[in-house]
């Protein structure tokens, strides 16, 4: 998709400016809160301008990137110099960060065109896009169901045609299994390969950027451009400036695919367990073997998440105190602030943090107090270890591993919001990713029928450790595979 839009505008069949304004007429025609509502701001003016230059520089016969004027949406949870960046929270609602995330000046280095930014889960806590501040995102699919979270409405506009591709962030499955939910590809990288600088830190030792897009193809060549050590991040890998587009040779002969005992499917939609296994043999009818490995752990990973994830957030969430960032006690009370410093503290948290992100902030709180560290924090840091070493061992056998991303198609908007513990079981095949720091790529593999809608089902396909390459390669032949 990419690279045919990239010649359209190098043949000067479309300039970049007309590209945009097609794509801003879509999100005027399907999106706003009664419609998809994936976008929460439309940056139309600058994203105009971006646009002309680009056509000045074909004009004058320059090179341009593959992604120069090719237009995109960034999650409302990567800061954007100047334009607003909400986090889906009230507590941000009048926010407008001083600086660029990396991945942001990356792109626009390469004269990436930014529409605007998608909707999330309130600071990406969430598997629906419920817990936004401003509406759910509705799925393309079936305005009734979900489009799944925290990335949802990256997923949503990808799958609308709003943008040619989107970012999104993972800490726990939020690229991938809104990519599931809609029907599109989401990478998530290695824990390092992207620069977190400018993310609004959900659980900083998990989360990690990465693209959103329409076929594999068009995530290497974002992730290609987004990659990169960051001395901004301390956390972020040396990587060389790979161009992972070319490693996509469809050659898989010989590779082997890590596929997990019959038990790890019980209770699954038997639709789903055939999606993965058809994938399977797809994959081996191109030459690849498969090889059954055990992730004995895989089954702690949801506990062990759902104890270190709202540590970190209990953290990371204490800088929203009314006093730096945006929203402070005295816009919007509903009864007088307090005067002390401690009083104010709690009104702005009191008033403008959702009921997710309070929750959190709670268990959190708790897992890391004195008496609860050893039981909690601590033991999960361990079981953490065991899950990291189920796959080192697992890819001393095999080149990836093939799981769904997700348990369950999208659900019905409302059907688990008063129960969080169900909502925390979306993320079940996900999770153990982002605790050992390994990349994975979801892609569509089928489809179910609910009442009457055809229902995207997503697979995921996880590498080893800073193999994107590999992964995307594989990913290629399957989505090729699956097509035909
Ligand atoms: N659904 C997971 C959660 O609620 C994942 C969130 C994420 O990856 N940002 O924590």
């Amino acid at each position: 998709m990419i690279k045919e839009l990239h010649d359209k505008i190098v043949n000067g069949e479309i300039t970049a400016v007309e590209l945009a304004q097609k794509y801003l007429d879509v999100i005027d025609e399907k999106d706003g809160p009664e419609g998809l509502n994936a976008f929460l701001t439309v940056t139309r003016e600058e994203a105009l301008a971006k646009a002309r230059a680009v056509d000045e520089k074909v004009k004058k016969g320059e090179k341009i990137d593959l992604l120069a004027g090719i237009p995109y949406g960034a999650k409302d949870v990567i800061c954007t110099k100047g334009i607003r960046t909400t986090a889906a929270s009230k507590i941000l609602d009048n926010y407008k960060p001083p600086y660029d995330a990396t991945v942001i000046t990356k792109l626009q280095k390469v004269g990436a065109v930014m529409l605007g930014k998608t909707n999330l889960d309130e600071f990406a806590m969430g598997a629906s896009t419920e817990n936004s501040a401003y509406g759910y995102v509705k799925n393309p699919h079936d305005p009734a169901r979900v489009a799944g979270g925290s990335s949802g409405g990256s997923a949503a506009a990808v799958v609308a045609g709003e943008v040619v591709w989107a970012l999104g962030s993972d800490t726990g499955g939020s690229i991938r299994q809104p990519a599931a939910f809609c029907g599109c590809v989401g990478l998530k990288p290695t824990y390092g390969r992207v620069s977190r600088h400018g993310l609004i830190a959900m659980a900083s030792s998990l989360d990690q950027i990465g693209p959103l897009t329409q076929s594999v193809e068009d995530a290497a060549i974002v992730l290609s451009r987004i990659a990169g050590q960051d001395k901004m991040d301390a956390t972020s890998a040396h990587s060389g400036g790979k161009l992972y587009e070319r490693y996509l040779t469809r050659d898989i002969v010989g590779k082997k695919i890590g596929v997990l005992p019959a038990e790890v499917y019980d209770n699954l939609d038997p639709r789903i367990t055939e999606s993965i296994t058809r994938a399977g043999e797809c994959l081996q009818e191109h030459g690849a073997v498969l090889e059954e490995v055990a992730l004995p752990h895989l089954k702690h990973a949801l506990s062990v998440y759902y104890i270190i994830m709202p540590s970190e957030v209990s953290s990371n969430m204490a800088r929203f105190d009314g006093i730096r960032y945006g929203m402070t006690a005295d816009d919007g009370v509903d009864n007088a602030p307090g005067d002390g410093i401690h009083e104010r503290y709690q009104d702005t948290r009191r008033i403008f943090l959702g009921e997710e992100v309070k929750r959190r902030i709670m268990l959190g709180t708790y897992s890391l107090s004195a008496g609860y560290y050893d039981q909690y924090y601590n033991k999960a840091q361990r079981v953490r270890r065991l899950i990291h070493q189920d796959f080192v061992d697992a890819f001393k056998k095999v080149d990836v591993i093939l799981l769904p991303t997700a348990p369950e198609v999208a659900f019905k908007a409302g059907a688990k919001t008063s129960d969080p513990l169900t909502m925390y079981l979306s993320d079940i095949f996900t999770v153990a990713i982002n605790l050992a720091g390994v990349p994975a790529l979801s892609l569509p593999v089928g489809t179910l029928e609910y009442d009457g809608t055809e229902l995207p089902i997503g697979g995921q396909l996880i590498g080893e450790w800073f193999d994107e390459e590999g992964l995307l390669a594989i990913g290629d032949v399957l989505e090729h595979a699956l097509k035909r």
